[in-house]
């Protein structure tokens, strides 16, 4: 299938690891530009660099994305190397686990800070850019904005607030043609699940009681499958889908675990 995202540029945060990284990759396999947003990191330039050698036309901006004022320079730079934006993928993020009872309510809006504030900033910033291109947004959520997690108010804070900021301006932007869909992940392996597994006394066991609740295969998803999904809803063929929540969770969400 051609998605037609050839010279498309998609701004992709948290674009060079895990989950944004796949992502960058199968925008590059479209022909897209992916313009990776992301912390700076040697693993990070060694990625762009990797993508830029197979031939894709990708940019990286190594920001911090907490400021509003970071988000709207980088918004600039964008526009300022490749004159466009057809899409943005809101995506970084992290689990870090601030809960009611270790928690404060300082660390709960740092939490906030780290996983929503640069949802809005960025799309704020790129909006004139998408009205231009009628430009499609996708925001990457979570499970725990439906399920609940335990002990990480701030994250499944931000995560539901995803969902519900992706219904909002899909309505919102109704007028522009822009599309607003979010993908809900629950179990990938990324850098950030290993950093948390390796949290657990025994992670080997944790992952093998995780997996053998996942309903579709008793597997982890794999971040391809998100970027997968993630791609079709950039695309043209998903053009009559917005205001939509796709989980991407082998049924972990909405199919009975207790089935063998
Ligand atoms: P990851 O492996 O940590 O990759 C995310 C990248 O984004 C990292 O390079 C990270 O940099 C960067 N990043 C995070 N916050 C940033 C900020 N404020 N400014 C700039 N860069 C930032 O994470 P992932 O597992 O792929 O997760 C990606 C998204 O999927 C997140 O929104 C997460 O909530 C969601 N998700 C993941 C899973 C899962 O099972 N992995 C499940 C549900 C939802 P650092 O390494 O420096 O932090």
């Amino acid at each position: 299938m051609d998605l037609q995202l050839k010279d498309k540029v998609v701004v992709i945060t948290g674009g060079a690891q895990g989950i944004g990284a796949a992502i960058s990759e199968a925008c590059a396999a479209e022909g897209a530009i992916p313009v990776i947003v992301n912390r700076d990191s040697e693993e990070v330039r060694s990625f762009a660099a990797r993508l830029l050698k197979a031939g894709s036309r990708c940019e990286l901006l190594t920001i911090e994305l907490r400021e509003p004022e970071t988000c709207r320079r980088a918004v600039e730079e964008v526009l300022r190397r490749r004159g466009r934006i057809d899409a943005l993928v809101n995506n970084a993020g992290a689990n870090d686990k601030v809960g009611l009872e270790d928690g404060t309510p300082q660390t709960f809006m740092d939490s906030i800070h780290n996983n929503l504030w640069h949802y809005y900033s960025m799309t704020h910033y790129a909006l004139p850019a998408l009205k231009a291109a009628r430009g499609v947004v996708v925001n990457i959520s979570s499970k725990t904005a439906v399920t609940g997690q335990g002990s990480t108010s701030g994250y499944a804070a931000a995560k539901g607030a995803q969902l519900a900021l992706t219904r909002e301006w899909a309505v919102e932007l109704l007028p522009y043609g822009i599309r607003v869909n979010a993908v809900v992940p629950a179990e990938v392996m990324t850098p950030l699940y290993r950093r948390w597994l390796s949290t657990f006394p025994n992670p080997d066991q944790k992952l093998r009681s995780i997996t053998a609740k996942i309903p579709l295969g008793k597997r982890m998803t794999e971040a391809a499958e998100i970027a997968a999904m993630t791609v079709f809803l950039l695309s043209e063929k998903s053009g009559h889908t917005t205001g939509q929540q796709i989980y991407v969770d082998g049924g972990y969400v909405h199919l009975d675990r207790a089935i063998e």
